[in-house]
């Protein structure tokens, strides 16, 4: 993004204004929940006019673009690998990265969960009261988790029946699918009739890139809004009750980021990585305020080109790939809550379980969406297949959001650091690139 159209005013960048909305609008949210309560009048006014809305219009401003998105920049990225064994050499980096760091959490969680134990916190009444208090939600996710199992079917899905509907039910693995065959097609067409094409989704990528521009404006006070939302009415209660919890998940997820993550990043991709996360915060506050990697998908590709001159072709194609595979922290969550809640219901796990938990958490993380709360139907099926009855889901659910938001922010790094690596592992990128001026964002 370019400077002059990012920065939205004289003096303060773009990236700074994006810091202090979410600061203010998470001090004033704790604030507000603290002294005047969650659930009263006032709170609720100013959430439904004046914060609901300005976060859900950032919101939707960012989800608006991520179909044509996806679409034209991994037609692009496969247009612009050239020819087809390109394009499977980086899918298969890409894939190969996602699921290796992804297991590198998932076990990463299974060791800091066991040792700290969390569920000898939890007292019975505890467990009775947050089972009593979310049953009703509890109930729905297990409904919703009946009819979205994990097997043969999520394969075949992949392939959409009908690419517009698979837009419209934001089906983001089966535009990625069309995309990537619309984009092979036209490298195999003579090249005069497969220009006008390309051109058009040119056209179609800058002008999604300038909308994304329009979002990034209001960042500041969508960012602001959707924090406020979410700390004024947040039962810090619950975070009291399952404090060791908490604790357990957002340890592991800073230890993912602060070791393993750092170090792929220092020795892999060659940057320092504090450089790299100073560079990348646009899209982690982004990814920390929506709780969606879809809804970050934007941002981060605008990162990936102006912060770390990681190349559109290898960025367009990685990324929206990633947002929807490629997630760290979900694995770290689902493994240790799978744990937590089957401790706490006396299922004791043997290590060979423990291992299957493993894997079924990477599993499903790279098959859950994007979006808010995506990985918690495929969780209640891991649950289930341990003998964990799904309505457990209720004693993690109050906290969930705050630990939504946290890991999506941890599956937005592991999204960018591939892109990243996968660019140095084809020569297109090299450290030096990185801009040595931060850009607006
Ligand atoms: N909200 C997460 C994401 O969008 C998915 C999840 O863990 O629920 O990355």
């Amino acid at each position: 993004m370019s400077e002059s159209s990012s920065s939205s005013g004289p003096g303060m960048k773009l990236h700074t204004k994006i810091l202090l909305g979410l600061a203010i609008g998470a001090v004033l949210g704790v604030i507000v929940n603290l002294t005047v309560g969650s659930d009263h009048p006032v709170v609720d006014a100013v959430n439904s006019y004046v914060a609901v809305p300005i976060g859900q219009i950032f919101l939707r401003m960012l989800f608006m673009v991520v179909m044509p998105l996806v679409f034209a920049s991994i037609s692009l990225g496969v247009c612009g690998l050239g020819d087809i064994r390109k394009v499977g050499r980086v899918g298969g980096k890409a894939v190969g990265y996602f699921l290796i760091t992804t297991a590198m959490a998932a076990s990463l969680g299974l060791i800091v969960v066991n040792a700290m134990r969390p569920w000898e916190r939890v007292t019975p009444e505890t467990r009775q009261a947050l089972m009593d208090r979310f049953s009703k939600d509890a109930s729905g996710r297990v409904q919703v988790a009946a009819t979205s199992e994990f097997g043969m079917q999520t394969l075949i899905n992949i392939v959409p029946r009908n690419p517009i509907q698979a837009a419209v039910n934001t089906d983001m693995l089966g535009v990625i699918f069309f995309g990537l065959m619309f984009g092979a097609a036209l490298t195999l067409m003579p090249q005069a009739k497969a220009q006008p094409m390309i051109g058009w989704l040119e056209a179609l990528n800058e002008v999604v890139t300038r909308i994304i521009h329009f979002a990034m404006l209001i960042a500041p006070f969508g960012v602001a809004g959707l924090i406020f939302t979410v700390a004024s009415r947040f039962g810090f209660d619950l975070l009291v009750a399952i404090a060791a919890f908490v604790a357990t998940v957002l340890i592991a997820l800073l230890a993912h980021v602060g070791i393993t993550l750092s170090l792929v990043i220092r020795f892999l991709v060659g940057l320092s990585p504090l450089v790299f996360f100073s560079r990348i915060r646009a899209a982690l506050i982004t990814a920390f305020s929506t709780s969606s990697s879809s809804a970050t998908l934007p941002t981060a590709m605008a990162v990936a080109e102006s912060q770390l001159g990681v190349p559109r072709r290898i960025a367009g194609f990685v990324l929206p790939i990633g947002s929807t595979m490629c997630m760290n922290g979900t694995a770290i969550f689902e493994g240790i809550t799978v744990i937590f809640l089957a401790e706490i219901f006396g299922v004791d796990l043997s290590l060979p379980q423990m291992v299957v938990v493993m894997v079924m958490s990477v599993l499903t993380a790279v098959g859950a969406a994007g979006v808010p709360g995506g990985s918690i139907p495929l969780l209640v099926g891991i649950l289930t297949m341990f003998g964990v009855p799904g309505e457990a889901i209720a004693i993690v659910l109050g906290v969930d959001r705050i630990l939504d938001m946290s890991r999506t922010t941890v599956n937005v790094c592991g999204d960018l650091s591939a892109a990243t690596w996968v660019a140095r592992s084809e020569g297109l990128w090299k450290p030096s690139d990185v801009p040595k001026v931060a850009g607006a964002l």
